[in-house]
């Protein structure tokens, strides 16, 4: 049996593809009403994290950051309700900081800890087709097989718990920076009267294109931001690229212009909004 913590944008879809695999799923999320639609996929809604953990043979934590994951797992009972031989597959984003920390905690209770971000969002999550980074004891990659098939088109090992946090911090460099320059690159090209449709055209297919670009750059021309990956995750993933990179003393001036973008679209009320809203702090007035 499956126990999957966290069913919002990414962990509902996850919970479905666990299921429609074959497996036995548990689900728990702190407002239940966004778990209870899994009920109609067969899937059981637990009252509480510890009820959910109950008997399962892998735990996986899908929530916002790494303060909802420690206190879901210790004040909401999971890691004591945790059988002894229970794996906890932690793929929510938290960094390398919390990482260690939720890592200390699993060894203190004894269970097997696997790091396991993922690279993906809303339709990535809906389709199976996660890149999953994984990492920890070797022993535990087949016991995630099933698991990872299910969730994922991939699936890396990385070397010990830890390793794909930073796999992962890396990537969100290389997203977030690029987001911020698609969102700057549309705004100078509404600015000159360059139609920015025809921007992302030129670029389409060729080697300054990546699909990416017409994903984010339609949003942000249309400014219509339906969630895929909400832009106060996306500022909190900044500051976990600042703070892993902190710890080895390299200053990252494009990311710092990132975070203080994020922040100021954030601040103007667009959290909860895609990330691609991070454009409305650089955009410029329509007439
Ligand atoms: P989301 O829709 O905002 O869901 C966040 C989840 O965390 C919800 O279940 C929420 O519960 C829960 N939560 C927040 N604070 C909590 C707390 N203090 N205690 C207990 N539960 C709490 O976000 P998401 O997109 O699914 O993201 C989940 C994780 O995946 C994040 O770490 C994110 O960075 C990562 N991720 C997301 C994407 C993406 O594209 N969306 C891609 C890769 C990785 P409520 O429903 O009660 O608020």
């Amino acid at each position: 049996m499956i126990a999957i913590l966290g069913t919002g944008i990414m962990g509902l879809p996850m919970a479905r593809n666990l299921r429609a695999a074959g497996l036995d799923v548990r689900a728990w999320n702190r407002t239940a009403s966004r778990a209870e639609p899994l009920a109609e996929d067969g899937i059981a809604v637990a009252g509480s994290p510890a009820d959910a953990v109950h008997g399962a043979d892998i735990v996986i934590t899908m929530l916002a950051d790494g303060d909802a994951v420690s206190s879901t797992m210790e004040d909401g009972g999971a890691l004591q309700a945790m059988a002894d031989n229970a794996l906890w597959l932690q793929m929510s984003t938290v960094g390398i900081a919390a990482t260690e920390a939720l890592q200390a905690l699993a060894d203190e209770r004894k269970v097997t800890f696997v790091d396991a971000p993922v690279l993906g969002t809303k339709l990535p999550a809906e389709k199976g087709e996660l890149l999953i980074l994984a990492s920890g004891p070797e022993e535990a990659e087949e016991r995630c097989r099933q698991v990872f098939d299910a969730l994922g088109s991939k699936a890396l090992w990385l070397g010990e718990a830890g390793g794909g946090t930073r796999m992962k911090l890396v990537l969100n460099n290389w997203l977030l920076s690029l987001t911020q320059g698609l969102a700057e690159t549309i705004a100078l090209a509404e600015s000159l009267a360059v139609d920015p449709s025809k921007f992302l055209e030129t670029i389409d297919g060729g080697p300054l294109g990546v699909p990416y670009a017409g994903l984010k750059g339609g949003m942000m021309i249309e400014r219509e931001f339906p969630a895929s990956f909400p832009l106060d995750l996306a500022l909190k993933d900044v500051r976990l690229v600042l703070e892993a990179a902190g710890r080895k003393q390299l200053e990252l001036p494009v990311t710092r212009t990132v975070e203080s973008q994020m922040e100021r679209a954030v601040k103007e009320g667009h959290g909860r909004e895609d990330m691609a809203a991070t454009y409305l702090a650089s955009a410029p007035a329509r007439t």
